[in-house]
């Protein structure tokens, strides 16, 4: 069983990125620059936040947060974005999610310029990445298919079954895992809540991408001998040995799936640190124009 080790892959990546970095440095180039803009004292966001501000520094690019208080009007912040949107100092933009009740998430996401939407989030990047255009190609869905790609784990012709089908997570792996392309070539199905006989679905998957939100949901008797099993799930759960008293697990029963699958991701340590490296790359194309010439 081949353990798919993201948290190595993650920082592989942001060594390459880093090295990158300092060649535009020595060129005398501008460093890239993400500003993330979080609303809000929620625990998890801040810790997200956080670790992507923390991933900045460690790979030279500068990096600005912007705070607002819970309270903030929508108007308030639509004006935020649209400051970093002019600012030609800020390559890359991403608005920590969930944001308060009151703010809608459609108008928020769709006043971020594309050109520095490096979550990918907005409806000219999904709509380009789904023509396959060059795109910025949301987190968690990116760094899947980057695993894939590093571990040269065989796409073209299997069944790729996605449990899930969230904006952020499903959907978008459903349409890369499609692809006339490495990693893709794959014949796809997307579940989800109303799907009918899942487990009779994915014991037919060659590749099973889990995206449920339920804590170890995925049982081996679920999965097919031999597949590649991602689970992109994350769960705090409390643990009384460990000193911060809890412990991560993800969508799938971990050992029992193991003990059957050829390739597995791990929680913590697989899709998670993932992620991170993703917007870093997607925000060092956003610094070099690449995607959309600046
Ligand atoms: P989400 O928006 O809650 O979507 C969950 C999906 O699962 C929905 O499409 C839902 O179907 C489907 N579902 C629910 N119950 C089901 C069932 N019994 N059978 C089949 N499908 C079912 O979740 P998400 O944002 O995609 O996140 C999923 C998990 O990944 C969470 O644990 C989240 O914390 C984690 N996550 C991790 C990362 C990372 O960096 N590792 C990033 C993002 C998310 P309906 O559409 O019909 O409701």
């Amino acid at each position: 069983m081949l353990l798919i080790n993201g948290k190595t892959t993650s920082e592989q990546i942001k060594s390459e990125i880093a090295q990158r970095v300092a060649e535009i440095k020595k060129e005398g180039g501008k460093i890239p620059h993400l500003a993330a803009i979080l609303v809000g004292n929620d625990g998890a966001s801040q810790t997200y936040v956080g670790a992507k501000v923390k991933s900045c520094q460690q790979v030279g690019f500068e990096s600005t947060l912007v705070r607002l208080e819970e309270t903030v009007t929508e108007e308030e912040l639509l004006k935020a974005v649209a400051d970093i949107n002019e600012n030609p100092e800020i390559d890359g933009l991403i608005v920590q999610l969930p944001l308060p009740k009151h703010i809608s998430v459609e108008k928020v996401t769709n006043k971020i310029k594309p050109e520095k939407d490096v979550d990918g989030f907005t409806p000219s990047n999904v709509g380009r990445m789904t023509l396959g255009w060059p795109s910025y190609v949301a987190a968690t869905p990116y760094g899947i298919v980057e695993l894939l790609k590093r571990y040269d784990i065989e796409t073209s012709g299997k069944h790729c079954v996605v449990i899930g089908r969230s904006h952020i997570v499903g959907s978008p792996m459903s349409i890369l895992m499609a692809r006339n392309e490495y990693p893709g070539n794959c014949t796809v199905t997307l579940t989800h809540s109303r799907t009918k006989n899942l487990p009779e679905i994915t014991k037919t998957a060659d590749i099973l991408i889990v995206a449920i939100g339920k804590p170890e949901f995925v049982t081996a008797e679920m999965v097919k001998e031999g597949a590649t099993v991602i689970d992109v799930g994350i769960h705090r759960i409390a643990d009384e040995s460990k000193k911060s008293g809890f412990r991560l697990i993800g969508d799938v029963k971990f050992d029992e799936v193991a003990a059957k699958a050829s390739a597995i991701t791990p929680v913590p340590g697989g899709v998670g640190p993932m992620t991170i490296a993703s917007l870093l790359y997607n925000t060092l194309l956003a610094a070099e124009g690449k995607i959309y010439s600046k």
